[in-house]
C-alpha cells in the first residue's frame, strides 16, 4: 500500500466545513484520506512526510459547469462593446458563425486554447455545450472531466423527425440535450430529457435566460418571438401552450415532467418566487453565468433567493460568444457584486460544491474530504490573511488574476 503523504498549509478551505488555519490534507494513492489541522493530522500519520505549501490556501479544483468551448473562435465582445439587447446578440452570433464557419482547424485551435485556459485556472470538470462532436474529441484530451453535451433545438415537425431517427442511431454512451423552451419544441425537449433520464446523465437546457422567453410562452409576444418569426423560426402554427396563464420557463418545464436532480437549469434569472420554489422540490439543479448575463444585459439571476430554498447553484463562464473572459474566479467576483450580501464562502461553494453536484461528480470533486480526488489547487495568498471571512473575500474578489497551482499527488 501507498504511503500517505501530508500537505500543509497556512489555509485549508474544506468547503463541507469551517476553513482551517494551519492545516493539512492527506492523500494516498490519489484520494484524500484526511483533513484538518496540521498538528493533528502529525499526530494521525506519525512519520509522514509533508510537503509545505507556504502563503497559500489548499481549496477544492473548480467547476465550470456550462461552457460552450465550440464558440470560443466567436469573440463577440472583442468586438462589440456592448450589444443590444438578447436578440441583437443572437443575430450578431448567427451572423458571426455564417462567416467565420462552425467547424474546421480555427474552431478546434479555438476550444483548445480555452480547455488549455480552463485547466491553468484551476478548472477540473466543466459541462460543455456543443453542436457538433467536437466536445467528444476533446473531452479525451482534456486533464480532469469534460462532459460534452450534444445539443439540439428547433420546432418543425421535419426537425423532429430527423432528431428522433438520429437519437435511434446513436449510441448509448453519448449525451444529448436540449438547447432552451424558446428555441425547441416541447416534443423535443421531452424525447432528449426522456432518453438523458434512461442513461441517468446530466440534462444542461437554457432557462430563462432573456425576459421575452416568458413573453414567448405565455402570450406569443415580445422581443424574442417577434425575433423568432422574422427569422422564420417560428411559423403562423405556433401558439403558447393552452391554459396556463402568466407562464413561465420553470412552470413549462415542470409541466413537460421534464425537471428532476439530473437537470440543470442553466441562467434562471427571470424565476418567480414560486418557480424557485418548484426547483427546490423537483432537485432540479441551477447553473449560474453572471459574466455572460452581464454583459447581455438581459438581468441578474436572483442567487440569494435560491440559498434560501436550499438550492446551491454551479456556476458557469458560457462561451466567449458573450462573455469577454473565461474564468470561474471572475463569475465569483461579479456574482458577489451583484449580490454584496451573499457570504462569500457561500460563493465559493458555488464555484466548487455547486458545479460537482450540478455534473454529478460530487463523489470525486467539490470538496476537500476523505475519499474524494488528491488533485486539488494551491492558491496563492498574496496578503495576510487573518481569518476565515477575510480568507473567503480573498478567493471570491480575487478575479482572473488568481493564479493556482494544482496539488497533483
Ligand atoms: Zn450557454
Amino acid at each position: 500500500m501507498q504511503s500517505v503523504l501530508l500537505h500543509r498549509a497556512p489555509w485549508v478551505v474544506r468547503v463541507d466545513g469551517p476553513a482551517i488555519a494551519d492545516g493539512a490534507v492527506a492523500v494516498r494513492a490519489g484520494s484524500i484520506v484526511g483533513v484538518g489541522p496540521a498538528r493533528e493530522m502529525n499526530k494521525q500519520y506519525p512519520g509522514a512526510p509533508v510537503r509545505e505549501h507556504e502563503h497559500c490556501a489548499l481549496t477544492p479544483p473548480l467547476i465550470n459547469a456550462h461552457i460552450h468551448l465550440e464558440l470560443s473562435h466567436l469573440h463577440i465582445p472583442r468586438c462589440r462593446q456592448e450589444v443590444a439587447g438578447f436578440t441583437d446578440w443572437i443575430a450578431a452570433l448567427l451572423d458571426l458563425r455564417q462567416q467565420l464557419g462552425a467547424t474546421g482547424a480555427a474552431v478546434e485551435t479555438a476550444a483548445r486554447r480555452i480547455m488549455q485556459v480552463q485547466h491553468d485556472s484551476g478548472v477540473i470538470a466543466m459541462g460543455d455545450i456543443g453542436n457538433t462532436d467536437l466536445g467528444l474529441r476533446l473531452s479525451q484530451e482534456f486533464p480532469g472531466a469534460l462532459l460534452p453535451f450534444r445539443e439540439f433545438l428547433g420546432r418543425s415537425p421535419a426537425t423532429r423527425r430527423t432528431v428522433r431517427e438520429q437519437l435511434g442511431r446513436e449510441p448509448d454512451d453519448k449525451m444529448f440535450t436540449a438547447h432552451a423552451p424558446y428555441s425547441t419544441h416541447a416534443e423535443l425537449i421531452q424525447s432528449l430529457k426522456f432518453r438523458a433520464r434512461r442513461l441517468n446523465h446530466p440534462f444542461p437546457i437554457h432557462v430563462a435566460e432573456p425576459a421575452s422567453e416568458g413573453d414567448l410562452l405565455s402570450r406569443a409576444t415580445g422581443e424574442l418571438y417577434t425575433f423568432l418569426r422574422e427569422r422564420g423560426f417560428l411559423d403562423d402554427t405556433y401558439r403558447p401552450p393552452a391554459g396556463i396563464d402568466n407562464f413561465g420557463s420553470v412552470r413549462y418545464l415542470h409541466s413537460l415532467g421534464v425537471l428532476d436532480e439530473r437537470t440543470i437549469c442553466v441562467h434562471c434569472i427571470h424565476v418567480s418566487v414560486e418557480e424557485v420554489m418548484i426547483l427546490a422540490e423537483t432537485g432540479a439543479r441551477v447553473c449560474l453565468c453572471p459574466g455572460s448575463n452581464r454583459y447581455l444585459q438581459v438581468g441578474t439571476a436572483p442567487a440569494a433567493l435560491f440559498l434560501r430554498h436550499g438550492i446551491l447553484p454551479a456556476l458557469g463562464s458560457d462561451s466567449l460568444a458573450s462573455n469577454p473572459e473565461l474564468s470561474i474566479w471572475r463569475e465569483m467576483r461579479i456574482l458577489q457584486e451583484n449580490a454584496p450580501d451573499i457570504d462569500p464562502a457561500r460563493i465559493f461553494a458555488m464555484a466548487t460544491l455547486g458545479g460537482a453536484s450540478a455534473l454529478g461528480l460530487a463523489g470525486m470533486y467539490g470538496t476537500l474530504a476523505p475519499g474524494k480526488s488528491a488533485r486539488f489547487l494551491a492558491v496563492p495568498l498574496t496578503e495576510k490573511i487573518g481569518s476565515a471571512p477575510e480568507l473567503y473575500e480573498y478567493l471570491v474578489t480575487g478575479n482572473s488574476e488568481i493564479q493556482p497551482a494544482w496539488v497533483d499527488a
